[in-house]
């Protein structure tokens, strides 16, 4: 089942990235805990006693269905043609859309948002694709790409192209913005906004802005940190915030509701042009295959599934 969020043009995909065993987790005797089935579930198992390899034993197992999930062999431009390509053409003809990485640390976010030179990721994918179509498609080669990049962190949002004080929300015409965020011209960063100006048959110029947003969530182990009244424990409680106040914002836009908690969170604030309406979302679940993981893995799923369930 594909969640929809508001019309049908617009909908929520969801899908999972293992990565592949790092010598560290070789070296300690990793078991492989998760299975991909039919290109899309998630089967995933726990063993009786994750330190005790001799008697290795199966305890139960899980499924969990995605749009597509992907093995330790797919490529980076694999990822991005099945996740995302169709979200940036989107943005082309004006819609937003926002694609998110998410999963405990370690568990290739970073990778497969920004990925290295061999390899790049997502973003960079994303943005080279816009560059060129920007440059064919428009009529005089009038375009612009805006671009911010910046941190929502303890429910502080920092501009990271100009670090300083931290900024602060304003609503304007646009819609909820970070105040004095540098806009910058570049070729890659985690946000853009796109303009492009086309000329149609009856000569009428149509000027298109699509904004695409790429987000690389925190941590999400951080997100259950309990310590009592301690940094960390702040840390968790805001980092949980932000990723409650999406899963809320998103339930409610498949719902159909007419309120939409945006202000919950300064994330969901920040991304509220880029999750309602015409908006097509992506979330990129990012797991490891060894066992020594399988309480993050577990988690990551299980929040994943949920997004894509509702
Ligand atoms: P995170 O951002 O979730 O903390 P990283 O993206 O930094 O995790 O990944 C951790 C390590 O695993 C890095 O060294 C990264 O290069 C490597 N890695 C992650 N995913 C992959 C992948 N799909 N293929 C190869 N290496 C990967």
């Amino acid at each position: 089942k594909t969640g929809r969020i508001g019309g049908d043009e617009s909908r929520i995909h969801v899908f999972v990235r293992i990565r592949p065993m790092a010598k560290k987790e070789k070296e300690a005797g990793s078991r492989c805990c998760v299975k991909i089935v039919n290109k899309k579930d998630v089967y995933l198992t726990e063993f009786a006693n994750e330190n005790d390899y001799l008697r290795l034993k199966r305890l139960k197992g899980r499924h969990f269905s995605f749009d597509a999930s992907f093995s330790e062999s797919t490529t980076q431009h694999e990822v991005y043609s099945s996740t995302t390509a169709e979200l940036v053409e989107a943005v082309l003809q004006g819609q937003n859309g926002s694609v998110f990485c998410y999963g405990a640390t370690g568990a290739g976010k970073t990778y497969t948002m920004l990925g290295t030179l061999e390899s790049p990721g997502v973003m960079v994918l994303a943005i080279k694709y816009l560059f060129k179509n920007i440059r064919q498609r428009s009529f005089d080669g009038n375009h612009a790409v805006h671009l911010s990049y910046f941190e929502v962190y303890n429910e502080t949002v920092r501009d990271l192209l100009s670090p300083g004080r931290p900024l602060v929300l304003r609503e304007d015409k646009q819609g909820i913005v970070a105040a004095g965020i540098t806009q910058y011209m570049a070729y890659s960063a985690d946000e853009v906004a796109v303009e492009y100006q086309v000329k149609d048959a009856s000569v009428n110029i149509i000027n298109r802005v699509g904004k695409l947003s790429l987000i690389v969530l925190a941590g999400s182990e951080r997100a259950l940190a309990t310590d009592q009244r301690t940094l960390r424990s702040l840390e968790g409680a805001n980092i949980n915030r932000s990723l409650l106040a999406l899963s809320s914002c998103i339930n409610a836009l498949v719902e159909g509701k007419k309120h939409i908690p945006y202000r919950n969170s300064k994330l969901t604030q920040l991304l509220k042009d880029s999750l309602g309406g015409a908006c097509n979302t992506v979330m990129i679940a990012n797991i490891s295959a060894s066992n020594i993981s399988f309480g993050e893995t577990q988690n990551t799923l299980h929040w994943a599934y949920q997004e894509k369930e509702i």
